[in-house]
């Protein structure tokens, strides 16, 4: 791998990190393997930061690891807790001193940055899911109890105090914290694209497995009636009133469509260029909400199959007239493998990827939960793309093959902690809420919930 931490290309690449964090460009160097410095301007004054290249080197999960009192040492810790210390197995202490023109931090915050948000450490993985997935259980932060911790967020906000000491004269950038809900729609109608042979067989599974008679009658009902836009008494078709939803807290929902088939079974039923589907995403564009990519099953390693299907949903919209800035999306079933489908991406002209959560286990699979931009480990370069984490997928935390918490109050207590978490380290709590996960009024109670918790409710839009 070219790109051994510290080199100079990942110096540019945390020098934009940096500046999108704490609003101006510090400059990153080092002569000695020990230590690099950050300066500021023509500022004498400088930060000496540690390098650790044994642990933040490694493309595995076997970090050493120790955690640091950050108040007792008479620093803030953003979350009122001792920090994760990945790649340390002690800590010096004081961990941060201060030296003649500035001061010295014996902890290298800048390599776990990198190693945390370049995913060095699942890159070319082996011990993967059954859908080939780099799976929680396998992260080194899971391992060592800190994958509900934005461990890179909480140094960074160090580092803040540390430069803030170091520059006292200088304004750092204010966060914008928030949260960003999304919605894969691998399923906009339960009945509406089935051929009639599926329409059969789903009527006899109804009625003999599910004793559910209402859809006996509703399937073939809907899929005749589906032929322009999606029935309103279709289960699936939920996207008004997570659009309402989205409004009344002043969100803006992204729905990123399926536009392609590379698995019979697992892909949609649907394709973008079907009425229904164009009328629906001409409501989504009407009501200002975005519409995004889903690339399907088996395109997590091929590149040409991301860019034929990403060529697709732009052609459908620009035939509907639906014109974006910003073009992003989500792997189907979260497939991801480093850094091919990173690549892929970037390579297909996207804006943003917001795959890399986990669907096991909740957290922060890249220690941060703010936007990035993708760095391409193997190149040795910063790409176009960016990176918008993602936090929670609902089906993680209320199914019973992943955290099995339910949809009563065990669940709505995990989310509530991780907003809480993304609010306090001034980042974005990104939640997929599939559209097609609305079926009971108890699922839709917790999304409101979950929606609605520490969101100030806009006054101007309270009509749903
Ligand atoms: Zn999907």
């Amino acid at each position: 791998m070219q790109s051994a931490w510290p080199n100079q290309s990942i110096f540019s690449w945390l020098q934009q990190v940096l500046a999108e964090r704490f609003g101006h460009t510090f400059s990153i160097s080092s002569t000695e393997s020990d230590t690099l410095w950050l300066s500021y301007q023509e500022s004498p004054v400088q930060i000496l930061l540690s390098i650790d290249p044994i642990s933040f080197n490694k493309a595995n999960s076997d970090l050493p690891f120790t955690t640091w009192d950050a108040t007792g040492d008479g620093w803030a810790s953003l979350l009122d807790r001792p920090l994760p210390a990945p790649g340390a197995s002690t800590l010096s202490s004081p961990l941060i001193e201060p030296i003649q023109n500035g001061y010295r931090i014996n902890y290298d915050i800048l390599g776990l940055t990198y190693w945390m948000l370049s995913r060095l450490e699942e890159t070319n993985r082996t011990n993967l899911d059954t859908h080939q997935r780099f799976a929680a259980t396998s992260s080194h932060a899971f391992k060592h109890g800190y994958l509900e911790r934005p461990v890179v967020d909480e140094w960074l906000g160090i580092l803040g105090q540390v430069i803030q000491k170091a520059w006292p004269n200088l304004q750092l950038k204010q966060q914008q914290s928030g949260m960003k809900v999304s919605h894969d729609v691998d399923m906009p109608s339960q009945y509406g694209f089935r051929s009639p042979v599926g329409i059969a067989r789903g009527m006899v599974a109804d009625a003999l497995k599910r004793r559910n008679f209402k859809g006996v009658f509703l399937a073939p009902w809907i899929r005749f009636n589906s032929q322009t836009s999606l029935h309103p008494a279709d289960p699936a078709n939920t996207f008004n009133w997570i659009m309402d939803v989205s409004e009344r807290y002043g969100l803006v929902s992204a729905f990123y469509f399926i536009c392609g088939r590379t698995d019979r079974a697992k892909d949609a039923d649907y394709e973008p260029e079907h009425p229904a589907i164009r009328a629906l995403m001409h409501d989504i564009h009407r009501r200002g909400h975005e519409i995004g990519l889903h690339p399907s099953y088996n395109s997590f390693q091929n590149p040409q199959q991301i860019q034929a299907e990403a060529q697709r949903l732009r052609r459908t919209c620009e035939e509907e007239n639906i014109r974006q800035t910003v073009w992003g999306g989500r792997m189907h079933y979260l497939r991801w493998e480093h850094p091919t489908t990173m690549r892929a991406w970037d390579a297909a002209g996207l804006t943003y990827d917001s795959t890399l959560g986990y669907a096991d286990y909740v957290g922060f699979r890249c220690g941060t939960c703010h936007e990035y931009p993708a760095y391409d480990l193997v190149e040795g370069k910063q790409l176009n793309l960016r990176i918008r984490p993602l936090i929670a997928m609902e089906s993680t935390v209320t199914a019973p093959h992943y955290m099995g918490l339910g949809v009563g109050e065990a669940a709505l207590k995990k989310f509530q902690d991780l907003k809480e978490t993304c609010l306090a380290v001034g980042g974005c709590f990104t939640l997929l809420w599939h559209n097609s996960q609305f079926d009971s009024e108890a699922e839709r109670e917790l999304y409101k919930a979950v929606v609605s918790y520490k969101q100030t409710p806009l006054p101007c839009q309270s009509n749903s």
